[in-house]
């Protein structure tokens, strides 16, 4: 088989029922199609034995600079099928649109890609490098996916010059943002220790759950920053609030609540905790603050290769995106480690949820944004 347009390869890839961290032959798929283009393939399997997660690598050419598109082909599961206008795996099309699990993250946008692949191909090689990573370990863990990938590139001395990640950045329209950056996150567990005791006594006891307000007040009560040149400001939510006496007449001992912070570049994790001990001090109360996960920040500046993305947008759509570093985090956290990177996809409409799709002519207009790139990067444009 070789789909030589968008909505081929797209329904093709959509029919793989690759619930992460499963790839249900997609990567096998896309093997195929790469192979007859001249690419050099790796199927790559990292994880412990019996969990081992599939990837692929392929390659075109040995010269710098190298252009990689990355991605992944597993998808959110579908359990309420049921509910779905179209059967979430049955890749169908309805009045140009087409419905399925992934159609929008990110199977569309692998297609787009392939198919602006093989038209820009047909013009000869490139003086350069393309590259593609794409694991099926995304929506999961992500431990045994891209970030195994660039370890294992790394090991045989191979470097990426520019990264472009296909996650469906838009927010409303195509073409509407790409993404150069993402929040660092933090989640903390805050523990206010009292003394229980008879509520009818209150000054033989010391309230922790009044303690834990007092101590969440400092917290929530000023901003963290007013933002940054390519940020919004830093924001705090409380996730979990917990303090129980037992019994209506006792003052609980013990309270604990956990929040999440997503923050700039303004901060970095050790320093925000420093940040937020200081304020947490002022309330006077004795407390804990435990971290149970955080990820750094990162920006990549707008230099020519993302002018070279926002011009062929602009080109192919109309209007220039704007720069975001808004939203969740995607696999570009491993990546900016390694090379810049820039996310730019389909729209984020109802990914991950009942009826997931895409219209067709936005997977072509997509392909032609990725094929004018393409072109721009490797200097004809
Ligand atoms: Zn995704």
């Amino acid at each position: 088989m070789s789909p030589s347009d968008v909505e081929a390869y797209a329904r093709a890839l959509v029919r793989c029922p690759s619930v992460t961290p499963a790839s249900a032959g997609s990567l096998e798929l896309i093997a195929r199609w790469l192979r007859p283009l001249g690419f050099a393939i790796h199927h790559l399997r990292f994880g412990p034995a019996g969990e081992e997660v599939e990837n692929l690598y392929a390659r075109l050419g040995d010269a710098p600079p190298v252009l990689a598109f990355c991605g992944h082909v597993d998808v959110v599961p579908a359990e309420d099928a049921a509910r779905w206008r179209h059967p979430p795996f049955a890749a169908a099309v309805e009045e140009g649109i087409l419905y399925g699990r992934g159609a929008a993250d990110m199977k569309g946008a692998i297609a787009a890609f392939l198919a602006a692949l093989e038209a820009f191909l047909q013009g000869g090689r490139p003086r350069g490098s393309l590259a593609l990573l794409l694991t099926a370990d995304e929506e999961g863990a992500a431990v045994h996916g891209t970030r195994a990938l660039l370890h294992w590139l790394e090991q045989r001395g191979e470097r990426l010059d520019f990264a472009l990640v296909g996650e469906p950045t838009c927010e409303r329209r195509l073409g509407d943002a790409v993404k150069i950056g993402r929040r660092g996150s933090l989640t903390a567990r805050l523990r206010a220790q009292g003394q229980s005791g008879h509520v009818a006594y209150p000054d033989q006891a010391c309230n922790a759950a009044h303690a834990l307000v007092r101590l969440l007040g400092t917290l929530i009560e000023e901003p963290l920053d007013a933002g940054s040149e390519h940020f919004a400001p830093s924001t705090l939510q409380i996730v979990r609030l917990a303090a129980d006496g037992g019994a209506v007449n006792r003052v609980p001992g013990a309270a604990e609540a956990v929040f999440n912070v997503r923050f700039n570049d303004r901060h970095r994790a050790g320093s925000l905790v420093a940040l937020l001990e200081q304020r947490l001090g002022r309330s006077g109360c004795p407390f804990t603050l435990e971290v149970l996960s955080s990820s750094e920040p990162f920006l990549t500046r707008p230099g020519p290769e993302v002018q070279r993305l926002i011009r062929a947008i602009e080109d192919e759509l109309g209007s220039a995106p704007v720069l975001s570093t808004g939203g969740g985090t995607s696999d570009a956290r491993f990546l900016h480690r390694h090379c810049p990177v820039v996310e730019f996809g389909l729209v984020a409409r109802n990914i991950h949820g009942v009826d997931e799709q895409v219209p067709l002519s936005e997977l072509e207009a997509l392909s032609r944004v990725y094929l004018r790139f393409l072109g721009s990067f490797f200097g004809d444009g």
